[in-house]
Parts: structure tokens; sequence; C-alpha cells
């Protein structure tokens, strides 16, 4: 399977001034496709729109100074994106049409791997112009990996991150693992505790997750609160700002860390050969609405794991690992009594489960987990419904990492 490796770069101002100007152009491109299919224009297809480039560069010169393979990759992008729209359509989802890209997100660089050259740790990125294509006024990057490149990579992304650093992703293949084992491991995706599972023998595992949010929301929320009493674009103002992208993204990358490490530890270390889980795509709705509803007394109950992240994670690294991981209907599972199949209300404040019928003591998470597992053995009988997690997209995922908070 493909997967993406990300080493940080050293650049130099100079170049990540061209860097800069290259992601912005390439989003001008982008944006204003996207304006115009907006606006009701038919995509033509990512070979008709990369036709249309020439007319693009007269009417932008500029576009010129931009390695030419980045700006078609814009093209592909776009197809992508429409692509995925017309799935999403047709399969009577919540079709959500491609975005215009913000400004302070970095456009993501996709090199193809002929294209640039890794010489031990140091990388040339090539830029626009240059030879029959005329003048070059910027010069190509020399940048500096931290790490050593992996091998027979097929695509570098270049990416910011919100501390301006610099990173490149190499694409390449790894082998997946077979799994000889076997056995089955539940999980309850929780509120209080990551994840707790359970397997077969009644054995529980509990996963914690990054558990600093409340204090980084805190220092985040002052920020905020003294950046509202400044004259806005004065230099306090843009101060408090850099420290808020900054803190942010220190948030960011401590609740990344931690769900790396979490979904290693059940795709790889943990025995078991099958992953079961929840299908979190209704209990999202749930808490969104109620993040609206009340939005700071929300804060204390709810930890904001990132749980789609965390899925995703263990999608790839379940199939790198070679266990399987499989997605059932969890409704009802928090309320239901795992030994007399009772069903009583269970708000989120209340974290053990007591049983009104039987009398069932037990914890609210390790409840639901034993659930998810009866239910997932229960369809195991003569009509197997297994239903797969696609591998997330590598591409779509590089850029999750690089979602902004917008203030
Ligand atoms: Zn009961």
């Amino acid at each position: 399977m493909l997967i993406s490796k990300k080493i940080r770069l050293e650049v130099s101002e100079q170049d990540a001034a061209t860097l800069e100007f290259m992601q912005g152009k390439c989003r001008g491109l982008y944006n204003w496709w996207v304006m115009r299919l907006r606006n009701g224009e038919k995509w033509p297809g990512w070979e008709e729109a990369k036709k249309t480039l020439q007319a693009s560069k007269e009417y932008d010169p500029e576009l010129c100074f931009v390695y030419g393979k980045l700006l078609h990759e814009v093209y592909f992008r776009l197809h992508k994106a429409m692509d995925a729209f017309f799935e999403r359509v047709k399969q009577g989802q919540k079709p959500g049409f491609p975005r215009v890209r913000p400004r302070h997100c970095f456009f993501t660089l996709i090199y193809p791997a002929t294209y640039l050259k890794v010489e031990g740790k140091s990388i040339r990125l090539p830029t626009g112009g240059g030879g029959r294509h005329g003048p070059k006024r910027y010069p190509d990057i020399t940048a500096t990996l931290t790490e050593a490149a992996p091998n027979g990579y097929k695509e570098v992304a270049i990416s910011r991150d919100g501390q301006g650093h610099y990173y490149a992703s190499f694409v390449h293949e790894v082998k997946e693992e077979t799994h000889e084992q076997q056995g089955i491991v539940a999980l309850d995706l929780g509120i209080k505790t990551l994840a707790v599972g359970v397997n077969e023998q009644g054995h529980f595992y509990h996963i914690g997750g990054f558990t600093g949010h409340q204090w980084y929301n805190k220092q985040l929320d002052k920020l905020r609160s003294k950046r509202a009493h400044c004259k806005k674009g004065s230099r306090r103002y843009k101060h408090l700002s850099r420290v808020y992208k900054r803190v942010s993204q220190k948030k960011r990358n401590k609740q990344h860390d931690c769900l790396h490490k979490a979904s290693h530890l059940i795709a790889h270390t943990l025995v078991e050969s099958t992953v079961v889980i929840g299908d979190l795509s209704q209990r999202q709705m749930v808490t969104k609405e109620h993040a609206t509803r009340n939005k700071h007394r929300n804060r204390a109950v709810y930890n904001d794991w990132g749980l789609y992240t965390f899925v995703q994670m263990l999608a790839y690294k379940c199939l790198l690992y070679g266990k399987e991981l499989m997605v059932l209907d969890e409704r009802d599972t928090s309320k239901m009594c795992s030994r007399c199949g009772n069903k009583q209300p269970m708000p989120l404040w209340k974290r053990t489960y007591r049983c009104r019928e039987c009398g069932l003591i037990m914890d609210r998470d390790e409840n639901s987990a034993v659930n998810i597992l009866m239910r997932f053995l229960a369809r195991l009988g003569p009509h197997t419904e297994r239903i797969s997690v696609r591998c997330a997209d590598v591409f779509t995922a590089i850029d999750d990492m690089f979602t902004y908070e917008h203030i």
C-alpha cells in the first residue's frame, strides 16, 4: 500500500519566499476554477482543463515563474475533488461542492518524483522558467531534509504548518504485513477515554487520548480576548495572531501524536487480528448539535479527540499491519445492558451503567464495548456482512493535517 512519510525541510529565506509565491499562484488558479464551476460552468475534465493553461498564462504572465508540473497538478486535484463530489451526489450523501482554498492555508505543492533531485539529505525543487521557457525569476530551491528520504517514492508533497515550518511528504510503497493470528477486539470510541476495547476473553483495554485540550483552549481563549482589545492590524494585534497560530499548532501536534500512538497500539501491538468499531457518522451529528447549543459547557464534557482522524489513522495502520477493521452500526450500544438487553437512557454525564432490570453495574464505555463485540459476533452468522473501510487517500490525509484554525 502507499503511505506517506513527512520530513521537515530546512529552507532559506529566499527559497521560502519562492515556495510562498508558487503556492499562492497555484491556489489562485485553483480558486479561479472553483469560482467558475460554482457559477455553473461545466468541468471539462483535467485533460481539457490543462489545455487552457496557456490562455491563463497569457492572462497572468507570473504563472510562467511557477514550475509547470505544479500547475498541472492543480487540474488533477480539481478533477479529484469534482469526482468525489459527483460520487457523493450519486450515493445520495451530502454533496459538499469543492471549496475555495483560503489564503491562510498553504496550498500543498505536489512534485512527481522524476522532476526533483534528492542527494543524501539535500533536495532540489525546480521552479518555473529557464531555457526555452524564458527568463527565470526564482532560482531552483535547494532545501535540507532533516531525515533521509525513503526509497522508491512516487510523489513529494510540500506543505507548511501553522508555525511556518516546511515539510516534504514522500509517498512510497510499503509491503503490507500478513497476520496469522486470530481474535477480535471491539472498541468503543468515547468521550472520557479515547477508546475502550474488549476481546472475546473479556479482557478490557483502556486507551487514553490527549488530555490537554482544556488547558490549551483556555490559553487560546485568553489570547483571543486580549487581541480583541487591540486595533486590527496593529503591531500587538499581529504579534498576538502569531502567538495564537503557534499555540494552536502545538495543540494540534500533541493531539496528532497521541492519536498516532493510540492507533499504532491498536493496529500493531494488540494481538487480536480483527478490530471492530462503531460507525461515527451518526454520532458526529449529535455532538455538533450539542456543541452549537452550548459551546462552553460542552467543552468540559467533550474531549475533542479528533475521532474522525483517529479512525482514518486506524484504517491505514490496520491495513499496513495486516489487520481487519470492521465498522458497524453502534446505535443504542451505550443505552443497552450488555447482560440482559434492557434499554435505558444514558445521558453523557452518567459514567456508570446501572441496569434497572438485572442490577448490572459496569463502566459505561466497557458496557458499550461489550455490546459492540456481541453485535459483531451475532452478525458473523450464516450471513456474514463485512463492511470494509476504504483506505484514506494519501493526499486528503495530508491536507487534513494542514487545515488551519481560522480566527
Ligand atoms: Zn441488565
